[in-house]
């Protein structure tokens, strides 16, 4: 029968930081985890991927921005071509 020195419950940043100092201090650390994988929340539904879902909206945002700058700047040309003074064609 395996024998642990500490057992720890959950394998989320705490649980990890718990984990890890014990077996740097030369425990035998056993972890048990409810979720298939390990990481917590942190992983695997908050600090993660909430942070990669805002840097995606960003990026994404960005080039909306962008395109429509090109676009304003493609309508202007148009309009100097064009001749008109009045970009609404009123
Ligand atoms: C949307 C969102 C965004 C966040 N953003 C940030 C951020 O930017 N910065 C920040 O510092 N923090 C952020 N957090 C908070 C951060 O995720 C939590 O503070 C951190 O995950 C807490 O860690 P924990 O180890 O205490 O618990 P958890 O990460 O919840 O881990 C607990 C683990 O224990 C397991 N478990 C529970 N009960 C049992 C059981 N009976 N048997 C076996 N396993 C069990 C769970 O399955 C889980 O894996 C965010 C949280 C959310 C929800």
């Amino acid at each position: 029968m395996a024998h642990y020195d500490l057992l720890v419950i959950g394998t989320g940043p705490a649980g990890q930081k718990a984990a890890v100092q014990a077996a740097k201090l030369g425990k035998h650390v056993g972890i048990i985890e409810r979720k298939e994988m390990v990481g917590g929340v942190c992983i695997h539904t908050g600090t993660i991927p909430s942070k990669s879902l805002r840097e995606a909206v960003l990026a994404r945002m960005e080039t909306v921005n962008e395109s429509s700058e090109t676009q304003a700047e493609e309508d202007m040309t148009a309009t100097e071509v064009r001749g008109d003074s009045d970009p609404s064609g009123l």
